[in-house]
């Protein structure tokens, strides 16, 4: 299909206006080509990813995280490997684009994703916040409980819990990726538990000062991304040939 087409659609249906400020989504490297019809599509880009697609002709690699994330000249100067990568794709002239925060945001993207996975109901935005999403289980159940349920529903290995309170789990909000540092969104919008990713020490102390509840995901949990655009690109062209490369791995657990 005619990349022009393909982008239009993209830019349509994930508008830059609703991502997240300072993020650095779009084209990050290389040129569109003229035609796209086989299109990679990875949470990040890294050498493994490569390996797996260096003789699949790819026309385009569509990430999540953005590859450049911050000034060009400053991510490769701090980051060989990357420097590396970068010589390397740019000899085999494969563009790689990026759709982040303006998917994390969308009511087709990441947290509306797994708000269903989780089976919540009367998912909703809050209001001062564009990303995170809430949503009431059909059945409160221990904290305990529902760490197991979503271990369960999400088919992961592990989560951690924040346990901080007696409350039974009913109402839910989340934010896959590092969101860690908005429960309190998510407890002054009266939720009695933030799913989020990429916890710190010291917000892992504040959440407890608070007497609030938090469940760790992994930020891998955001590879959803790799199954649900592919989705919606073969909506636009069931033609075009998608190769999902989901090669992250959760951390293990000693
Ligand atoms: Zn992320």
């Amino acid at each position: 299909m005619k990349t022009t087409k393909l982008i239009y659609f993209l830019r349509k249906k994930f508008p830059k206006k609703n991502s997240l400020k300072k993020d650095y989504l779009g084209l990050q490297i290389g040129r569109f080509k003229k035609n796209t019809n086989k299109i990679a599509i990875c949470l990040d880009f890294n050498s493994n990813v490569l390996k797996k697609i260096i003789h699949k002709n790819v026309d385009l690699v569509i990430t999540h995280h953005p590859f450049i994330y911050g000034d060009f000249d400053n991510v490769i100067q701090k980051d060989w490997l990357k420097k590396k990568l970068v010589n390397k794709i740019e000899k085999l002239k494969i563009p790689i684009y990026s759709i982040h925060t303006n998917f994390d945001c969308s009511d087709e993207g990441m947290n509306v994703i797994l708000a269903k996975k989780l089976g919540l109901k009367n998912i909703q935005k809050i209001k001062e916040n564009k990303i995170i999403r809430g949503g009431t289980l059909k059945y409160s159940m221990t904290i305990k409980n529902f760490a197991k349920y979503v271990k369960k529903k999400l088919k992961i290995p592990h989560v951690y819990i924040l346990k901080n309170n007696n409350k039974e789990i009913k109402k839910v909000a989340i934010c896959a990726g590092s969101g860690a540092d908005m429960f309190q969104i998510a407890q002054n919008n009266n939720y009695d538990i933030f799913c989020s990713g990429d916890a710190p020490q010291h917000i892992r102390n504040s959440i407890k000062n608070y007497k609030y509840n938090y469940l760790e995901l992994f930020h891998e949990i955001e590879k959803v991304f790799i199954y649900a655009m592919k989705k919606i690109i073969n909506k636009i062209d069931n033609k075009i040939k998608i190769y999902c490369i989901d090669e992250q791995r959760y951390p293990e657990i000693i």
